[in-house]
């Protein structure tokens, strides 16, 4: 199969700004130096949008478009962690979608990767045709999961009515199973986070995650975030563009194409995905 690639943006208020700023948008030299990596390489930028920032943050988001491709889908409505897949998140973020860009949303990305059982059945009772909230890796502490049981490609979600939509799990590096993720590359450094890359590999349907406080998370004034959680967000964080930067450089050099992920839907749809029930679905 070709090898394809997505940038995700997952676009929600920077984390643990009590301000809720997102200044990959307000702050103009964060955005052309955004604009100008994606643009250098090609890519296409798929943004998972809290659909609530529709309403306020609009003007933003065309202007954005304006810069660089841009394709919209959702990351619920209000990005409660406790409340990611629920039937009004679902719904409310649907309808946000459409009242904004006039289509109805192919895709959703619960808050933190919380997708569960009757999120999914959510999902595929509003038509929703792909979900990307799984990560086939280990993540520690409240919000943790330990997921290394679940395919690191695109599988297919099968309910016994007929109704089906394709898994895009995030990424991670093969073997290993590190996220294929800025917040990582920054955590590990470039020397090691590449030598993984160089190592492991990843596999031909890649999608990158990115939000926009990776970008300068150490630059957010009064951030509520304390102790170890800081202090792994923070490293490198003077850094972030100029990894991003390379992140894409490799995803070029390995030979990968730049697509959105409504794109890679429409590649991966029709083959033969692994399937997993929806009523075995833990
Ligand atoms: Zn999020």
């Amino acid at each position: 199969m070709k090898k394809l690639a997505c940038v995700t943006l997952d676009m929600e208020p920077d984390y643990g700004d009590p301000e809720k700023h997102i200044r990959l948008l307000e702050n103009p030299e964060f955005l052309e130096t955004y604009a100008s990596i994606i643009n250098k390489h090609g890519a296409k930028v798929t943004m998972f949008t809290v659909t609530n920032l529709f309403e306020t943050r609009g003007g933003d988001f065309k202007k954005l478009a304006a810069h660089i491709p841009l394709e919209f889908s959702v990351h619920s409505h209000t990005h409660d962690p406790r409340n990611a897949c629920s039937l009004v998140e679902v719904r409310n973020s649907r309808e946000a979608y459409r009242n904004f860009t006039g289509t109805k949303p192919l895709g959703y990305r619960a808050p933190i990767g919380r997708i569960n059982r009757d999120g999914l059945a959510h999902l595929l009772d509003h038509d929703f045709e792909y979900d990307a909230s799984v990560y086939p890796s280990i993540r520690p502490g409240e919000f943790g999961y330990f997921n290394l049981h679940m395919p690191n490609v695109p599988f297919r979600v099968t309910r016994a009515d007929g109704k089906s939509l394709v898994e895009f799990p995030f990424t991670a590096i093969e073997k290993i199973r590190i996220v294929f993720a800025l917040s990582y590359a920054k955590l590990f450094g470039w020397g090691l986070y590449s030598l993984f890359l160089k190592l492991f590999g990843l596999p031909a349907s890649t999608l990158l995650l990115s939000h926009p406080h990776d970008f300068y998370f150490a630059a957010i004034p009064n951030n509520t975030i304390r102790g170890l959680e800081r202090a792994a967000l923070s490293r490198n964080s003077s850094r972030a563009f100029a990894y991003f930067d390379k992140m894409l450089g490799v995803l070029k050099q390995k030979g990968y194409e730049f697509v959105f992920v409504s794109e890679l839907h429409s590649q991966v749809k029709d083959k033969d995905l692994q399937e997993f029930s929806w009523e075995e679905w833990k």
